[in-house]
């Protein structure tokens, strides 16, 4: 119940210990494609242009940037968090010029902020994250694609700890290109980065002046061996297993439906913050519309937090932490980047997004603080 890998479906774990094929016969190929199929719905995009970058969420992040941009090119970074740290310094390795818009952990930003910077800066891309997992923070897209458009920009949105957990409507919110994880709402293992450009996108990859500087990133390559552009050659082993595993995530999501999905990761938030604030806890994220439904914030270190929000001394994070592993099996995790040691993280993600697991949590806190005399047992 951290921040992810969430724990698996039993159905995809199936999934991915069946036979071997090979990554380029025929009835695989057919699996990818109907990758590329179940993405489409889960990203809300008629564009032909998705597919399962092989390696973690980092492995999409790092082939968008090295084929969105080119060396010399200017990318504004929202950063919020670790994950626009981690693009500025990434960006910056594949020779792009990084504006980096920094605000405050625990807060989004504005369509106005987003617009001033894209106006000033005119970037080939603009980045977003939608989940922001280090502090909690969901960061509304409303309005931001049909203003990058205008500016000759490019929208590049990480959805690692949000697709399938909250609404993602690619084509309607004009999002040029999206990168993801298999191991959070998707309740896959970790091992495959869900991608997709639109046409826009792919048409700035296929006119750079310079090559992509991963060969193993490079979409031309990559899009190659999914299809995208009519043949199919060999690039790389393809991750024969993480993709059944991932077909399997897929199926699950189109059975279940997006809109039940949302609401079940959304019910399940309620249910835990109902819980917590019974205990006293409050959110780490003091605007209600910027908190992020699949990963939860909760204040952990005692002082005040602004406008007289304070939490009593005396609590220990990490003992509580410790408790819940030993006693519960529960995994409670702490902060992360700007947040280590202020808070507790709680994914309530894909699989793991059900009432008897926040029932667990909810338990796990309540002896935790019980244990450290916060509450009377
Ligand atoms: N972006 C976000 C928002 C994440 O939460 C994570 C993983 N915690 C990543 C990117 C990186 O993904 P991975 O660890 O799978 O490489």
């Amino acid at each position: 119940m951290g921040p992810g890998p969430a724990n698996a479906d039993p159905r995809i774990l199936a999934a991915q210990s069946l036979p071997l094929l090979g990554h380029m016969h025929p009835p695989f190929l057919k699996i990818m494609d109907e990758v590329q199929q179940g993405l489409r719905y889960l990203f809300q995009t008629d564009s032909k242009y998705t597919l399962c970058a092989s390696g973690t969420g980092h492995a999409g992040m790092e082939m968008a940037i090295a084929n969105l941009l080119e060396p010399g090119e200017t990318i504004v970074v929202g950063n919020n968090g670790i994950w626009g740290t981690r693009v500025c310094d990434m960006a910056g390795r594949f020779g792009a010029k990084v504006v980096n818009l920094q605000t405050e952990a625990g807060k989004s930003f504005s369509l106005a902020e987003l617009t001033a910077a894209v106006e000033q800066h005119k970037p080939a891309v603009l980045f977003l994250c939608q989940g922001e997992s280090s502090t909690g923070v969901h960061q509304s897209l409303a309005g931001v694609g049909e203003m990058c458009r205008k500016n000759g920009t490019l929208l590049l949105v990480d959805t690692v700890c949000s697709l399938g957990g909250v609404p993602m409507y690619a084509d309607a919110w004009g999002v040029d290109a999206i990168y993801s994880g298999s191991q959070k709402c998707l309740s896959a293992p970790p091992g495959g980065a869900p991608l997709m450009l639109n046409d826009r996108a792919l048409q700035k990859v296929q006119n750079r002046k310079t090559k992509v500087r991963s060969y193993y990133l490079d979409l031309h390559l990559v899009g190659d061996y999914w299809g995208w552009y009519g043949s199919r050659s060999y690039h790389h082993t393809g991750m024969v297993s993480m993709w059944y595993a991932l077909r399997e995530a897929l199926a699950i999501v189109a059975e279940e439906g997006l809109d039940a999905m949302w609401a079940r990761h959304e019910a399940v938030h309620k249910q835990m913050w109902d819980g917590l604030r019974s205990m006293g806890l409050e959110p780490f994220v003091e605007d209600p519309n910027d908190r992020l439904v699949t990963v939860n914030t909760i204040k952990a270190r005692a002082g005040c937090y602004g406008a007289g929000r304070c939490v009593p001394a005396g609590v220990d994070w990490a003992a509580l932490c410790k408790n819940a592993m030993d006693k519960y099996n529960v995994e409670i995790a702490g902060g992360l980047g700007p947040t280590a040691g202020k808070i507790w993280r709680v994914g309530l993600m894909g699989y793991n997004a059900k009432p008897a697991n926040v029932e667990l949590v909810l338990a796990a806190f309540r002896d935790g603080l019980q244990q450290q005399n916060y509450l009377k047992a």
